[in-house]
């Protein structure tokens, strides 16, 4: 955990954000993870956890492409 600082919810009120430092698995570059307060580690924060910079997080379509792929060759393999 690199830090915490405040942040102001959308409805107004007040609570705590947490930072973390995590490395890039594709290009190695480090970057900063915001998660609320009450996560303890990257690991298990869920949806929250990210392993690639902003240039190589997969957006929703690649996500969503890679699933079937993997369903696909499962399928195959069977
Ligand atoms: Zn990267």
């Amino acid at each position: 955990m690199v830090g915490e600082e405040p942040y102001l919810r959308k409805d107004g009120t007040l609570t705590n954000i947490r930072w973390w430092r995590s490395q890039c698995v594709r290009c190695g570059v480090a970057f900063d993870v915001a998660t609320p307060v009450g996560v303890t580690s990257l690991e298990h924060s869920g949806s929250f956890g990210r392993i690639h910079c902003d240039t190589h997080k997969l957006t929703l379509t690649e996500v969503a492409q890679r699933w079937s792929e993997s369903m696909k060759k499962k399928r195959e393999a069977a």
